[in-house]
């Protein structure tokens, strides 16, 4: 019997790109060295942003990459019930809230700078007498979690320990949307849980969601996973890859005919797993994967990192 049990989560709005790619890669040789489970989920709550076919496609291209997995993928969307039980419960608890406020109005009873989360302040909260019990979505309304404002600590294994204060960050945050779905912070808590999800390794953009899902771990009565937030991979500017740097979907890459293994050679290197490019299969950068060689720096993606994938 495996021990532990990991997870790749791909959200189907976009293809998946040299930077996601590494994440996953690296996921799956942590799993499958400690023999740990892998379990697929496809996070497709995102309702406007998710691409037709994009679910299947980014299957296909972690297969292609050299990837599997245990079992049936989990498909967010084939079922509500557990998202509806667990804000059923936080509801009954007075512990998640409707709301009707709008950007501007949350924006207005809080200080804070352009480029950052507007956070929900406390005086905005009904009060708990005026908070109903039960849970029932309704148009234009999302539903809130009641953040109380102590620090949440949290414990990284690439990371080290943090101290995270959700209050400050972005005080109560939505856990169902307006569009009557369950939002990223509650779906992927729930979805952990049912899964059995014990390692939770992504990309360190999610590092302030882990404090926000600790809370929700705890209401719903289960123990925080173990957190493994890794560097990201940037473009030239320094901004997180994206499709402003150029083409770096693995499909197009596969398209224009570059194979693989040159695809996880640059990951390879870029996991600090070899001293310079060179072609590698999937089953031999699990073979050679060391969680510790990974530099603790984010991976700037260059022209000729570009090149040589093209060869
Ligand atoms: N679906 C998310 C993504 O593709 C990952 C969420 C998570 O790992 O918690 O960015």
């Amino acid at each position: 019997m495996p021990t532990a049990c990991s997870r790749l989560a791909p959200s189907p709005t976009g293809a998946l790109h040299l930077g996601n790619a590494r994440t996953f890669l690296w996921n799956w040789a942590l799993a499958r060295t400690q023999s740990w489970q892998l379990v697929m989920r496809i996070e497709d709550f995102d309702g406007p942003r998710v691409r037709p076919g994009a679910a299947q496609a980014s299957l296909e291209t972690l297969k292609w990459l050299g990837l599997d997995w245990d079992g049936p993928a989990l498909v967010q969307t084939d079922d509500r019930d557990p998202y509806v039980t667990a804000i059923e419960g936080l509801a009954q608890r007075g512990l998640a809230y409707p709301c009707t406020l709008s950007r501007r109005e949350i924006a207005a009873a809080a200080p804070h700078e352009d480029d950052h989360e507007i956070p929900f302040e406390p005086s905005l909260r009904p009060p708990d007498a005026g908070r109903p019990m039960d849970f029932h979505p309704e148009e234009g309304t999302h539903w809130r979690l009641v953040v109380s404002p102590e620090a949440e600590p949290v414990s990284d294994m690439l990371r080290g320990e943090l101290d995270c204060y959700p209050a400050r960050e972005c005080g109560d945050f939505v856990i169902w949307t307006v569009r009557d779905e369950p939002a990223y912070q509650l779906a992927v808590v729930v979805d952990d849980i049912r899964q059995q999800v014990t390692d939770v390794v992504r990309g360190d953009d999610l590092l302030p969601s882990a404090a926000r899902q600790q809370l929700l771990y705890r209401h719903l009565g289960h123990p925080a996973p173990r957190w493994w937030h890794l560097p990201l991979v940037r473009g030239s500017d320094g901004r997180r890859l994206a499709k402003r740097h150029g083409d770096t979907r693995i499909d197009h890459y596969r398209d224009s005919g570059v194979p693989p293994e040159r695809v996880v050679g640059l990951l390879a290197w870029w996991c600090g797993l070899l001293p310079e490019r060179s072609p590698l299969s999937a089953a031999d950068f699990r073979d050679r994967f060391d969680e510790t060689a990974l530099p603790s720096d984010d991976v700037v993606m260059t022209a000729e990192d570009d090149a040589w994938l093209r060869g």
